[in-house]
């Protein structure tokens, strides 16, 4: 591996981090040219995963025939799930106990339907509704109100005692001015994907794929459609059994090694290239999506309803990323965490930035082999494996907004169930793909095993998109770790002779 100068990459650290700054204030400022910014940050995120396949297949096999021998890939596998487990469970507790200190989701409005109930309507104004009795408790955004005799239901806009003001009636019509019958619906998106899976089914999924969605599995039946669909977990699966392979035709398949190995390189330098214009592309991420949620004036109020819940996430995910990983890091990876975490600022602020870990990879393991001068053999097995399947952040999330959902609706949860909402948390987060919003879909899964309202949901969506944001820094943070630690581990029994 060519060694580079410090200096350029310092560069496009600080130009990275600046663009993160000036897009946070372009998005929140002036919403709506940072919105005609998106091209820039897509041309970013396509060069990145135009990447991911070959970088996953190359390092991949070029890792295992770096393998002195077969019992090495057995110890790196081995600690590689143990480091996941351990640290998906740390996380899933943290999350637990917060939200069962903070309980941010009592007193959270979740919606009503009063079948009997008068409302009327101001004459003037149909727009405005009084309702029978107030709406109480902390309202999240994207309320809607249905009045059930007249089948119109219109967007909450705004609510004072029990006047509540509707955007406009849809269908387009005037309502009679009174009525009997209402419901207040949570904002509810349609047609979450996945959203009949139970736990099991998506651990088969995982192992076996759908045939019916075409999504393939760790074990694959076509990998051509695995590369295309870009499901990364089957083509690791393969790259291992064609690295073994290469291995055990020994000197025959030299040449072979050798090409592979260069590919890797030519791949790693083409991610260095599209480094140069992360600035520009994060830059536009990260102003578009701020911009798309209405700059500061439209994401802040909805940040401060249901802050509580935002406040207990972000927590739990400063104290799993700035505490027990950086510790863990230290004790077993014998590591300073502070050299490593400052080292690794250009693929944390691209997970910040892009919010998928998958997106991110290329970056991820350029740093982990360039800046922490990891093995090929580590960073090209941990890396790609934890960004589909070790995700921290994610796990730790869906067990604080399982639970949240769980006070609003004022639900009791037991030992027995708390323990099904972690265990579940841990399987949702490892069917989560490396893609922004992922957690939200798998979070059914927990919902359902732990028997809570799916709708729920709805409280969450209004800024999922900036927690997502936070726990896929934590989930590329965790793989890093993973790789440092195992790194070390693996060095320190000897077995890095060879690359
Ligand atoms: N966006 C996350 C990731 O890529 C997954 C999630 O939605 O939690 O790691």
């Amino acid at each position: 591996m060519t060694e580079r100068a410090a200096s350029p990459d310092r560069k496009i650290l600080i130009a990275i981090l600046i663009a993160v700054i000036g897009g946070t204030l372009a998005g929140g400022f002036l919403p709506s040219f940072s919105r005609s910014l998106a091209v820039f940050g897509e041309i970013f995120l396509n060069l990145l995963m135009m990447v991911v396949v070959p970088l996953v297949f190359f390092s991949m096999v070029t890792g295992i025939t770096n393998l002195g021998d077969l019992r090495e890939f057995g110890s790196i596998g081995k600690r590689t799930i143990l480091y996941y487990l351990v640290t998906t469970s740390i996380a899933v507790a943290i999350g637990l106990i917060m939200v069962n200190l903070v309980r941010p989701g009592v007193g959270i409005y979740h919606g009503e339907r009063r079948d009997g109930a008068a409302y009327s309507m101001d004459v003037n104004d149909p727009t405005r509704v009084t309702l029978s009795a107030p709406l109480s408790g902390t309202r999240p955004s994207g309320l809607r109100l249905r009045l059930l005799d007249q089948g119109v239901a219109g967007e909450i806009e705004g609510v004072r005692g029990r006047e509540v003001r509707v955007k406009k009636w849809d269908p387009a019509m005037t309502p009679a001015p009174t009525g009997k019958g209402y419901e207040v619906l949570i904002a509810r998106r349609h047609d979450l994907p996945g959203e009949r899976k139970g736990a099991l089914e998506t651990l088969k999924e995982v192992i076996v794929g759908d045939a019916q969605s075409g999504r393939e599995g760790l074990i694959p039946r076509n990998i051509a459609n695995a590369m295309v669909r870009m499901d990364i977990l089957p083509v690791i699966f393969f790259s291992i059994l064609l690295g073994l392979a290469f291995s055990s035709l020994g000197r025959k398949a030299e040449r072979a090694v050798e090409i592979f190995s260069l590919c890797n390189d030519a791949i790693l330098k083409i991610v260095d290239w599209i480094m140069r214009y992360a600035p520009v592309g994060i830059f536009a991420l990260v102003a578009e999506r701020i911009g798309r949620a209405g700059g500061f004036q439209g994401f802040l109020p909805e940040l401060l309803a249901i802050g509580k819940y935002a406040g207990t996430v972000t927590g739990g995910l400063l104290l799993h990323g700035l505490l027990v990983l950086p510790l863990l890091l230290y004790f077993i990876g014998r590591r300073s965490p502070w050299r490593y975490l400052s080292g690794s600022g250009a693929p944390l602020l691209n997970a910040l930035s892009t919010a998928s870990s998958s997106a991110t990879l290329p970056v991820t393991i350029e740093t982990a082999e360039r800046a922490h001068g990891l093995k090929n053999r580590i960073a090209g097995f941990v890396l790609p494996l934890g960004a589909t399947i070790n995700m921290d952040g994610t796990a730790l999330y869906e067990a604080v907004a399982a639970i949240f959902i769980a006070q609003a609706y004022g639900i009791q949860l037991g030992v027995v169930e708390q323990s099904i909402v972690a265990v579940t948390a841990t399987l949702a987060a490892i069917g989560a793909a490396g893609i922004p919003e992922a957690g939200l879909v798998t979070m059914v899964i927990v919902l359902r095993a732990a028997g809570l309202p799916v709708e729920g949901i709805g409280l969450l969506l209004s800024i999922d998109w900036l927690l997502d944001r936070l726990r896929t820094t934590v989930n590329v943070w965790g793989d890093l770790v993973g790789a440092g630690i195992i790194g070390t581990l693996e060095e320190r029994d000897g077995a890095t002779s060879g690359e």
